[in-house]
């Protein structure tokens, strides 16, 4: 099944436009092709195994009706019930959720989760909503969803725009329509409700272990490490937290107002707390302010990009100095950038590895819910670590067989898993 690799090279951007999914979509391809995958069982891991829209009628606070747009979209469900996030936004199209629900499925099976991918959406402009409104508009997409939902069928989560609340009011409808309460039929809740602890910080956990097997790689020791962090929100600041508590200085932080510098160090905790107050990194007087651009370029060992897609580009992946990226956000590296990094010789960590914590941690929140006997959060970090070096050792193996990046050797990893799991399930007719 696998040809020769050496003579394949990193697949060279073919489009003229790049979105992260068509990134995505790039080195699936490219992957797919050292795999030496047949042609029907690439046509099948591509396409989308159910989508689902539904109109949502909702009676707005002045009283007018109006009608939302809410898809789902299953990519694969091979390895188990399909897994992933429902997010709000005027922007949602079901092109989108298609890609996104893709990258789901590759998640999960990197990190050895038995879930298949999926993800859902809601149109709408949540700044323009109150919460009557989104909790009606959540509550009618929930009823409409109810035969693709299920705790052994479908399982949402939070993404953009949605939070524990949205979940809890999920939970609630799906459960009154089956009579019963059934927790399991999302993650990302309140602990109240069946939350697990550490979810909440599970995505910035994993970016931090990823880190650390990275650093050990290459030789790094924490005390004598300096780290840049582009983001400071859910993943940015506990990623910040958790490096720093391992020994490494952070010389570089960043969110939406700019970059702060400092090369003696940033008070984490200062920074912490300073975005609670006034939520913006904005007027922070522990650190020089840079510009955005110029965090990425810092002189430092590791650069975490942890705020959005499309960071690094062609344009600046020829000035990065880090000799470590790992992506805590999905999608912060362009397929063009791509080979100017290997050629460089920097280790990029990829997003589906570096930030897989969070739906690593919302699988153990459903088998809590599913056996209904909650874990310690020492319990939850101890099997979360586990998980995340198990599929970083075995990815470092696959690109070191292969000879092939970090990213590509993710992908063969998670489509190689799927592939093999068709095979043997086969194809019902
Ligand atoms: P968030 O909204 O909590 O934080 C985003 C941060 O990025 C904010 O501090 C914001 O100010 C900053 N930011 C925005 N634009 C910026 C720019 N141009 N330069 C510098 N900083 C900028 O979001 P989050 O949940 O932390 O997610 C961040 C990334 O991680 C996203 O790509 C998301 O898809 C990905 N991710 C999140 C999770 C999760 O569990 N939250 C899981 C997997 C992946």
């Amino acid at each position: 099944m696998v040809q020769d690799s050496n003579s394949y090279k990193e697949p060279a951007p073919i489009k003229d436009k790049e979105n992260p999914f068509q990134s995505m979509m790039e080195r699936f391809d490219y992957a797919a092709e050292i795999l030496g995958l047949e042609p029907g069982v690439y046509q099948y891991l591509k396409t989308p195994a159910k989508q689902v829209t539904v109109s949502i009628p909702i009676q707005m606070d002045n009283g007018n009706v109006e009608i939302f747009e809410g898809h789902r979209v299953i990519h694969n469900d091979i390895l188990g019930p399909s897994k992933g996030g429902i997010r709000y936004a005027p922007d949602v199209d079901i092109d989108e959720v298609k890609a996104l629900a893709a990258w789901m499925t590759w998640k999960c099976a990197l990190l050895d989760v038995p879930f298949g991918g999926a993800k859902g959406g809601v149109k709408c402009d949540p700044s323009k909503l109150t919460a009557v409104e989104l909790e009606k508009i959540t509550r009618r997409y929930t009823a409409n969803m109810m035969d693709v939902f299920g705790d052994d069928k479908d399982i949402p989560a939070p993404d953009m725009n949605t939070n524990e609340q949205t979940m809890a009011w999920i939970m609630d409808t799906y459960s009154m329509h089956m009579r019963r309460t059934v927790s399991g039929v999302v993650t990302g809740k309140p602990i109240l409700i069946g939350g697990s602890h550490g979810r909440r910080e599970a995505t910035g956990r994993g970016v931090m272990i990823t880190t650390m097997g990275a650093m050990e790689k290459v030789g790094l020791k924490p005390k004598d490490t300096t780290v840049v962090v582009q983001g400071f929100g859910n993943v940015g600041s506990m990623t910040t937290k958790l490096v720093r508590e391992q020994g490494c200085k952070i010389v570089g932080i960043a969110d939406i107002t700019g970059g702060y510098y400092n090369k003696r160090g940033i008070d984490v905790d200062k920074a912490m707390e300073y975005v609670r107050q006034n939520k913006v990194l904005s007027g922070f007087t522990g650190a020089e302010k840079i510009t955005q651009a110029e965090v990425l370029e810092l002189e430092c060992d590791v650069l975490i990009p942890a705020a959005k897609e499309d960071q690094i580009t062609e344009k600046n992946a020829g000035k990065i100095k880090a000799k470590i990226i790992i992506e805590g956000a999905n999608g912060p590296t362009t397929a063009k950038a791509d080979p100017i990094l290997n050629e460089r010789g920097i280790i990029v960590a990829p997003d589906i590895l570096a930030n897989a914590g969070g739906v690593t941690v919302s699988y153990f929140e459903w088998v809590q819910n599913r056996v209904g006997y909650y874990w310690s959060l020492d319990r939850v970090n101890r099997r979360l670590e586990r998980m995340m070096k198990n599929a970083f050792d075995s990815v470092y193996d696959t690109a070191g067989k292969h000879k092939v990046s970090l990213r590509i050797a993710a992908y063969i990893n998670a489509i190689d898993k799927v592939a093999k799991t068709l095979k043997l399930r086969g194809i019902y007719a």
